[in-house]
Formats: structure tokens, C-alpha cells, sequence
């Protein structure tokens, strides 16, 4: 009898101790929807203790290091990170979201202070966030937001935008006729956003008559491959006859043109792209690919570093716009992309040192 009250009481304390040692650890994870009327908050530590003891771990959990860009982003976000006194541990998951959710879980438990996401699935990594937030992690999605989720803080550039400068680029060479849409990865949240900001520019010219996509597909995993396929595809079933291709990003923009090469159409109808990837600088002014669109990574980075600071060290962080991401409006930071064609590629990524003059003219005579 003894024995067994002894042990409720000591099941009682256990229960207790449990119960207030997950309060503290989830003291700084808490709500943190925006107010949807133009303007964000995440929430500062419940204890409003700022961390400034020893230095501030951050786990960046990238998707893939596959396009030219995210090799930027890891390079220089660590290098940000690093200035502003903080270590970043860099964790590239392969287009796997198991992987990518079993390296984060590995990056909270080794610790960290906050976690900055790349995600490969917009859907998915809301595991990763739920995650995180238990163990009174805060989670900043980087470029990619993050779906159906609390996640703490998004950091993007205006991706519809992307859309729109692509379709109006497109629309300037080929006012009308049939169009071929090869979209990112429908996992991507991006993607769907390029598109929709494709359609918001197409929409009036495919109500006239004027244009008619006679191909939309997504791809997979942004593969410059399956855009090849996709393409492929797309000039079969049309017998070569289409007028402009709207590609998502310059990866599958290498992938059409590559087909295009092959039917002897390269140059002959307009092609769109995104990042201002070296081979897509050279492409253009080769003439086989219309435009690409620029996105400072360099800008992003820097902000994503010290916000992801600000989080770890619990401050609140204002930003002026929210996105909703299907559970709560989420704080966000989108900065401004750049559209660049042949005419004005000297001033944007030539004149911001994104590449040399040299290596993008390289194969001009
Ligand atoms: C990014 C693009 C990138 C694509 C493929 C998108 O989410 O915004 O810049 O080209 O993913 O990695």
C-alpha cells in the first residue's frame, strides 16, 4: 500500500516536471498568424529573454543544390550568417522530402537555434515546422513558403511578379498564337505562383482568341530532363507548330531549347526563363532564350541571415506585408525581382557583378 502511494506520488512529480519543462521549451513557439491587413508579426519568446550567451545556431535545410542559384544562396546566406556572428550547419536534402524532414529533425536535435527551410514540398514540410515548434524552434521558409502550417516568417521575392515578367516578355515577341506553358514543380508553392502570375498577363489574350496554350505541364522536380521530354511532347502533338514557350526557370528553359535546337526552331520562337543563370545569360545574348528574370540572391540572403537572428534570439520582427499559406497569414518579406533581356542584361546582372561581361559573352564573336 505504502509501496504503491509512493510511487503515484512519484509518478505525480514525474508528470509535473514533464508538464513544465515542455512549457518552458515551447515558451517561444507560439502563435503567430498576421494580422491579414497588410502588416506581420512573429512573436517574441514568451520570456522575452534575448539570446545572447554564446553564439546563435542556425540549421539551413535546402531542397536541392541542383540549379546554379542555390549554391549562391547557401554560400552566401552562411557568409551572412557568419558576419552577423551566427553558425550555420547546411543540410541538402536531394528533391527527398523524407530526407529533407529527417535531416531537420537531426538539426533540432543537435540543437539548433532556428531553422531556415528550403522546402522541397510545399505540403510536407509543415512536418518539419510542427517539429521544430516543440522543441520551441522557430522556422523562417526560405524562398519556398511553407503550406498549411505556423510557420514563424517567409522570405521571397514577389514570385507572381517572376510570372507576370515572363508572360509580358513572351507577349512582347508573340502577340498572338499557341502557346506551350512548362511549369515548375507542382510541389513547389513557387510554381504555382509563376503561373498564376503567367495567366494574369494571358488571360485577356486567351479570352480574345488571340493566344491558346495547346501544352501546359508541370515539372518534375524542376528537372532540366523531363522539361526536354516535356517539350518533346509538345512539338509532336502540334507538328512543330507553336509560336512561344513560357518556361518557368532557366533549368527547364535549357531543357526546351534543347528540343527546340534539335527541330531547328531555337531562336525562332521566344522562350522565358528565371535566375539569371550563366547559361541562360549566354543564351540570351546568343539569341535562343527571350528573358530571364533576376533575383538578387545576395538581398535575400542577407535578409533571411539576420531575420533568422532576430528569431533565435526571440525579438519580434515587423514585416509589411502577411501571405497566407492556407492556416494563417504568415509575416513576410518579398523583395522585387528584375526582368532582364538583351537589351538591358549589361546594367542589371553584368552591372551588379552577378557574372562577368566576359563569361556571359564568351561564346559571342
Ligand atoms: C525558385 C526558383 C528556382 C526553382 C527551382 C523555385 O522555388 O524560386 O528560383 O529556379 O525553385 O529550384
Amino acid at each position: 500500500m505504502r509501496g504503491l502511494r509512493k510511487s503515484g506520488v512519484m509518478a505525480l512529480v514525474l508528470v509535473l516536471v514533464i508538464a513544465l519543462s515542455a512549457c518552458a521549451k515551447n515558451g517561444n513557439s507560439g502563435g503567430n498568424g498576421g494580422s491579414g491587413d497588410g502588416g506581420g508579426a512573429a512573436s517574441p519568446s514568451a520570456s522575452g529573454q534575448a539570446k545572447s550567451d554564446d553564439k546563435i545556431k542556425i540549421g539551413f535545410s535546402l531542397d536541392t543544390l541542383q540549379e546554379e542559384r542555390w549554391q549562391k544562396d547557401r554560400d552566401l546566406f552562411k557568409a551572412a550568417a557568419e558576419k552577423l556572428g551566427a553558425t550555420v550547419d547546411v543540410q541538402a536534402a536531394n528533391s527527398d522530402d523524407a530526407k529533407q524532414i529527417a535531416q531537420a529533425e537531426s538539426l533540432i536535435s543537435q540543437g539548433v537555434d532556428v531553422l531556415v527551410v528550403v522546402p522541397h514540398n510545399a505540403e510536407a514540410t509543415a512536418a518539419i515546422v510542427e517539429k521544430a515548434h516543440e522543441a520551441g524552434i522557430k522556422v523562417l521558409a526560405y524562398d519556398r513558403l511553407i503550406k498549411n502550417s505556423d510557420v514563424d516568417l517567409y522570405v521571397s521575392f514577389d514570385n507572381e511578379k517572376v510570372g507576370e515578367m515572363q508572360a509580358e516578355a513572351i507577349v512582347a515577341k508573340a502577340p498572338k498564337g499557341k502557346y506551350v506553358y512548362i511549369g515548375g514543380s507542382e510541389a513547389d508553392n513557387n510554381a504555382h505562383l509563376f503561373k498564376q502570375g503567367a495567366m494574369n498577363v494571358l488571360q485577356k489574350y486567351i479570352d480574345s482568341g488571340d493566344i491558346q496554350i495547346v501544352y501546359d505541364q508541370w515539372t518534375k522536380d524542376w528537372s532540366p530532363a523531363a522539361a526536354l521530354a516535356n517539350m518533346e511532347n509538345a512539338l509532336t502533338a502540334n507538328n512543330n507548330q507553336i509560336d512561344a514557350v513560357i518556361a518557368a526557370n532557366d533549368g527547364t528553359a535549357g531543357g526546351v531549347i534543347q528540343a527546340l535546337t534539335a527541330q531547328g526552331l531555337a531562336g525562332k520562337i521566344p522562350v522565358s526563363g528565371q535566375d539569371a543563370e550563366l547559361a541562360a545569360a549566354q543564351r540570351i545574348v546568343e539569341g535562343t532564350q527571350t528573358m530571364t528574370v533576376y533575383k538578387p540572391i545576395k538581398s535575400l540572403a542577407e535578409k533571411a541571415a539576420e531575420l533568422a537572428i532576430q528569431l533565435a534570439k526571440g525579438e519580434e520582427i515587423k514585416t509589411d506585408k502577411t501571405v497566407n499559406n492556407g492556416k494563417i497569414d504568415v509575416p513576410s518579406v518579398l523583395l522585387e525581382p528584375i526582368a532582364v533581356t538583351k537589351d538591358n542584361i549589361d546594367e542589371t546582372i553584368i552591372a551588379d557583378g552577378f557574372h562577368s561581361k566576359e563569361d556571359v559573352y564568351k561564346n559571342v564573336k
